[in-house]
Formats: C-alpha cells, structure tokens, sequence
C-alpha cells in the first residue's frame, strides 16, 4: 500500500445504550488515504462539534471507529501486533492544543524530551539521547540553552508549543495530528508555530492533519482542506479552489464570515449557538435547515460527495447535475 495511514468508512457513534437515545453521530463515513510519499498539509476545519476532533482521536488510535476501519500501512490498526502498535504509536504523533496540560508541572523539560527517547530506546547512550533532544529542539528553532533545566511554567506558550512539535519530531514520524495548535497562542507566536509545522511537511516529508477552527490559517498552511459540518464532511479539495470557489452553502457561509475585523468573529456566535455537538440521526443533509436552498430531497436522504472539477467535492444536491460522479474516499481529490 502506498498509504501510510487510510480510513476505510470511517464512523463514530457516541450514547446510544439501550433505548437508543442521544445518539450523537460525531464522525459520519469518512473515507480518506494519507500518502507515504510527498503527503501534503491537509487542514480540517469546522466549529465545535462539527467532529473534527473526534476525527483526530480516530486517526491517533486514542478511540476506535463504530464502524469501518483505519489502516497503519495497509494493517488494521483494531488488530496490530505488539510491535507493529509500537511503530504506529511512534510514526502517527498528536500535538495537543494546550501543551501546558500535557506537561507534568514538577518535571523539567529535560524530562518531557528524554520519555520518548527511553521509551522508544531511540539513543544507545546518555550522549546520544541529548544530542537528539537538541538537534530537534533546533529544528523548531529553540535553544537548548533556554529550555533544558527549566519547569514548564518558566517557559512562554510558544515556547511550550514547539516543545510538543520538537517532542513529536524526535520519534520520526510519517503522521502528524495537530489539534487547533495556535489557538492558545497569541498573534505573533502562531506565524512562528504554523512556519515549523509548515517546515515539517515540507523539509522533513511528513504528512500534517491540521485541525483548525479558522480558515484563514488553514488557507495559509495546507494544501488540502476537509470541511466538517456535524459530523459530515460537507466539502473537500485542494485548499485554494474550496477558499476560493466554495461549493457547499455551508462553506460559502463560512468563507463569506472571515473578513471580519474580530477573528473571534469568524465563526459567529448565532453558528456556535445553533451547534449540537454533532448529528442527531435524523436523515438527510445535516445543513438543511440552516440552508437556503433546501429542497424535498435534501431532507429525505444524505447526499453524496459530488465531485466538482478535479480537485474538489461538495456533499450536496445543488451539484447533482453538474458531478463529474460521487467520490468514494475524500483524498481522491486532492
Ligand atoms: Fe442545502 Fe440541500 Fe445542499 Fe444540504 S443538500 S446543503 S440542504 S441544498
């Protein structure tokens, strides 16, 4: 298999029990391969609820799927032998959102560096696990002078955030999942976040899940963008033709709302309100009845993902006529 990571029909159902109430579809069918070579930056972007976190816990292994599956080079991951876990668990990396949360507060960060060396016995010598803790610290731009010694708690948020990025980057890794990690931080420190996992991708070949609230960084950054609106992926594509050109009314609202002064604002309050934290069960296009060109149909059955062009797809009725036929997994346009 030329993936290194695949998610064959990929659902998440959360609640349910016995009388089958509250059920809450947070991922709903997710079909995506990530490629060995030249992987790209793909963002995944949404509000609260739309399953894009549940989607990255999906892709870490932390949670597994309802349904379908998700493939570490062409492996179940459900089924992975010991050591073939252990490389999964080395080569697909998360960087958290808050790192000062992954941080134990009594240990320096000679330590939150050293863990992964000891545990995956990456270095066969004191020497040898220092070297890579400085040479990855340099990668992210950090000085080993300015960081070795000290308690998280003496370093700034950035320096804390590219101490994950340094952290995830000594175990090597094909897959990176990086979950909103510029939204804790403030303007000046994302540029220097988003530029080394930017430099991630493109010096060292690693594929990076982007998992974002905002579209402007995601425009920034990526090269491929999944839309997730309760749970479905509503829109995806190669980055600029989604900005650019949105397909899906749920996208056109979202691309139309980022000009505002606030960036808080992107995503309106009157949006976040109406969130559910994901899908009920009811059929049909999740969207329709926020949507302005709600048809008959649209509330009977789900629609597909229609591809438009080469480079895109849109879940929605309004491209019926005009597809190029439906896309089975999400990367087939990318
Ligand atoms: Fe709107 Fe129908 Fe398209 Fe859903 S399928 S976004 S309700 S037009």
């Amino acid at each position: 298999t030329d993936n290194v990571l695949e998610l064959k029909n990929v659902s998440k159902v959360f609640g349910g029990g016995l009388l089958r109430r509250n059920i809450t579809v947070a991922v709903d069918d997710v079909s995506l391969g990530i490629p060995r070579e030249n992987p790209g930056i793909i963002a995944v972007a949404g509000e609260s609820g739309s399953g894009k976190t549940t989607l990255a816990r999906l892709m870490l292994g932390i949670i597994p799927p309802t349904e379908g599956a998700i493939y570490f080079n062409g492996h179940d991951i459900a089924s992975l032998g010991r050591s073939d876990k252990r490389e999964f668990r080395r080569e697909v990396q998360p960087i958290m959102q808050d790192p000062f949360e992954v941080y134990n507060p009594f240990y320096k960060v000679d330590h939150v560096m050293m863990a992964p060396v000891t545990n995956f016995g990456l270095a066969r010598s004191k020497s040898e696990a220092r070297d890579l803790v400085v040479e990855s610290l340099e990668t992210v731009g950090l000085r080993h002078q300015e960081t070795l010694g000290r308690f998280p708690h003496q370093l700034s948020g950035g320096q804390r955030q590219r101490i994950m990025v340094a952290r995830a980057l000594l175990l090597k890794p094909r897959v990176i999942v990086a979950d909103e990690p510029v939204s804790m931080v403030d303007a000046s420190l994302r540029a220097t976040i988003l530029g080394s996992i930017d430099l991630l991708n493109k010096e060292l070949g690693i594929a990076v899940i982007y998992i974002t609230h905002d579209l402007t960084t995601a425009f920034q950054i990526s090269d491929n963008i999944i839309v997730m609106y309760q749970g479905s992926v509503v829109e995806t594509g190669r980055v600029e033709d989604v900005i650019q050109a949105p397909q899906h009314p749920y996208t056109q609202l979202l691309v139309e709302s980022i000009p505002r002064p606030d960036p808080s604002e992107r995503w309106g309050s009157d949006m976040a309100s109406q969130e559910t934290g994901g899908a009920s069960t009811e059929v049909g296009c999740r969207f329709a009845p926020r949507c302005p060109y709600a048809m008959a149909e649209c509330t009977e059955e789900m629609p597909p993902l229609y591809r438009i062009g080469d480079t895109q797809a849109a879940l929605c009725y309004l491209h019926r006529d005009s597809s190029l036929g439906n896309v089975q997994s999400i990367s087939d346009v990318f």
